[in-house]
C-alpha cells in the first residue's frame, strides 16, 4: 500500500504516517518526489485499513498495489530508476554498452581488449573473474588476480566495471592457502556494478547479503534472468534485492531454455520480455544478446532487435581472438563488430518513441 500526502503537509503529519505505518507492523519507506511525499507499506498489508491514513486530513489517497512485487513496480513508483555509474547513466532513455570478455584471461589479454572496447564504444567494462561453471572441471576464473586485472584496466581507460560474485564462499587464494575475504567481499570492494549470475537468480539468501553488502557502497546489482525463471519471480528476485536495502537494480535478460535453444541458439532469446518488464517495473532493462544467441553470427542482429524494443543496454562478450578465448569464444565479437554494433544502436537509438523507452515514467 502506498499512502500519498497533501503537497503542504508539515514534518509533524508526515511523522504521524510514519507512526501508524509502525504501529500496523509495517516499515515505513518515505520518499519526496516532485510529486508530494509518498509513504510506502513495507510488509503484510492485507490486513491494515485504509481509513487509518484516510480519516488524516493530510493525506489525499491511499493505493494498494495489486503485483506480488511491490517496490519494484510501476504501480509503487511511475518514474523510472536512473542509475548513476561514474559518468554513466543507466535508464536515462539512451542505450549504454557494456563489453569485455567472458572471463579475464590476465593482464596481458585484458588492457589491449578494454582499451579496444573503449575505442569501439563501450562505457562499461564486463568481465569475469570469478565464473560460475556448469562443469567443476571447466576453467573457473582467474579469482583474485582477475579482480586486480578489471582494476588495473579500469585505472588505464577510466571504464567502470562490472564483474560477478558467484557466491559468498571464502576461497583459496593461489598458493592454496585460504583467502580471509569471501568472493562476496572481495567483488563488492573493486566491482562498479555487481553481477548476479543466472545460475543465482533464485539464491534468496544470497541476493539479501547481497543488498545489504553492496547497499553499504552504494554499488547497483545487474541481476540476470535465471534460465527458466518466469518474469513474475525474476522481478520477485529483484524486490529481494531492493527490500533488503539496495534500489539499484539493473535486470538483465540472456536467453530463455526451450524453444530454439541448443540446436541452433544457445538460448531462446527474451526480446518480448523488454517491454513487459518495462511496463511492470522501474527498473532498467540490459540485454545480453551473448548468452542469449550463443553463437557471434548472430549477436548483432538480436542485440539491435533489443535496443528497438526499448533495451537501456546491452551487454556484449568481446575479445580480440575469439578463437582462443577461454570461455563462450563461440559467441565473443571482435571489437571491430562491437563498434559496428555500437554504431547502428546509436542511431536505433535515436528514434525510439518514449513510448518505447519508458524513460520518462
Ligand atoms: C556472464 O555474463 O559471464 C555469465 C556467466 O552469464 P549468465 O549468468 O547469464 O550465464
Ligand atoms: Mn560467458
Amino acid at each position: 500500500m502506498i499512502v500519498w500526502l497533501r503537497k503542504a503537509h508539515t514534518e509533524e503529519q508526515l511523522a504521524e504516517v510514519v507512526r501508524r505505518i509502525q504501529a500496523s507492523g509495517c516499515r515505513p519507506d518515505v520518499s519526496a518526489g516532485t510529486e508530494g511525499t509518498v509513504v510506502g507499506l513495507i510488509g503484510d498489508t492485507k490486513r491494515v485499513d485504509e481509513n487509518l491514513f484516510l480519516e488524516l486530513p493530510w493525506v489525499e489517497r491511499t493505493i494498494r498495489i495489486s503485483r506480488p512485487y511491490k517496490l519494484v513496480s510501476r504501480e509503487y513508483q511511475g518514474a523510472s530508476r536512473r542509475i548513476r555509474v561514474g559518468e554513466v547513466v543507466i535508464g536515462d532513455g539512451s542505450v549504454t554498452i557494456m563489453a569485455g570478455p567472458c572471463s579475464v584471461e590476465g593482464m596481458e589479454m585484458l588492457i589491449p581488449l578494454a582499451e579496444a572496447c573503449m575505442e569501439a564504444g563501450a562505457q562499461i567494462l564486463r568481465g569475469g573473474a570469478y565464473k560460475p561453471r556448469t562443469s567443476p572441471y571447466a576453467f573457473q576464473g582467474l579469482g583474485r588476480e582477475g579482480i586486480r586485472c578489471l582494476v588495473e584496466a579500469r585505472r588505464r581507460t577510466g571504464l567502470p566495471i562490472i564483474t560477478e560474485a558467484t557466491g559468498s564462499h571464502r576461497h583459496m587464494g593461489p598458493d592454496g592457502q585460504r583467502e580471509e575475504r569471501t568472493v562476496l567481499e572481495e567483488v563488492v570492494e573493486h566491482a562498479d556494478i555487481l553481477q548476479v549470475g543466472t545460475r543465482n537468480m533464485k539464491a534468496y539468501g544470497f541476493l539479501e547479503e547481497i543488498a545489504q553488502r553492496t547497499a553499504e557502497r552504494g554499488t547497483p546489482v545487474l541481476l540476470k534472468r535465471g534460465e527458466s525463471a518466469s518474469l513474475e519471480e525474476f522481478l520477485l528476485a529483484a524486490e529481494y534485492i531492493v527490500l533488503h536495502g539496495n534500489p539499484d537494480v539493473i535486470l538483465c535478460l540472456r536467453g530463455l531454455r526451450g524453444g530454439e535453444s541448443t540446436r541452433f541458439l544457445r538460448y531462446a532469446p527474451d526480446i518480448g520480455a523488454i517491454p513487459v518488464l518495462k511496463n511492470e517495473s522501474n527498473l532498467p532493462v540490459i540485454f545480453d544478446p551473448s548468452h542469449a544467441t550463443g553463437d557471434r553470427r548472430y549477436v548483432e542482429a538480436v542485440a539491435l532487435a533489443a535496443v528497438a524494443a526499448g533495451a537501456d543496454g546491452l551487454m556484449i562478450e568481446t575479445h580480440l581472438d575469439p578463437e582462443r578465448a577461454w570461455s563462450d569464444g563461440q559467441e565473443c565479437v571482435t571489437p571491430e563488430t562491437l563498434a559496428r554494433i555500437v554504431s547502428e544502436a546509436r542511431k536505433i537509438e535515436g528514434v525510439r518513441s518514449d513510448a518505447v523507452v519508458r524513460a520518462r515514467g
